[in-house]
């Protein structure tokens, strides 16, 4: 499989700050090496994280009736130092297993 761009602009993205996350369904505590599923909008250019859940509530696939421009991407926490030298988990080795259009 080669790593498309979708998945190349997935990858890397912040998901928290500080050394962890949560699960946005659920409230489980994500912490680096954890594989997540996120909820992605992309609008024009931007690409906005909506939704973050652990592989405790992951669900695979969008729902049918959304209509909204997004991606379901896969990945895996990873810690990180964002600008100003703080902590922050982002999302690494991503891929987009589903997306609207
Ligand atoms: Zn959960």
């Amino acid at each position: 499989m080669t790593l498309g761009l979708e998945d190349a602009l997935v990858s890397g993205i912040p998901i928290g700050v500080g050394q962890r996350a949560n699960c946005d369904v659920c409230g489980a505590d994500l912490r680096p090496n954890d594989r997540v599923e996120v909820l992605v909008l992309i609008d024009g250019t931007e690409i906005d994280v909506v939704t973050t859940r652990g592989m405790c509530c992951a669900r695979g696939s969008l729902r049918p009736e959304t209509r909204r421009p997004c991606w379901l991407a896969r990945g895996t926490l990873a810690a990180s130092i964002g600008p100003g030298g703080h902590s922050r988990v982002i999302l690494t080795g991503a891929s987009v297993i589903d997306r609207t259009e």
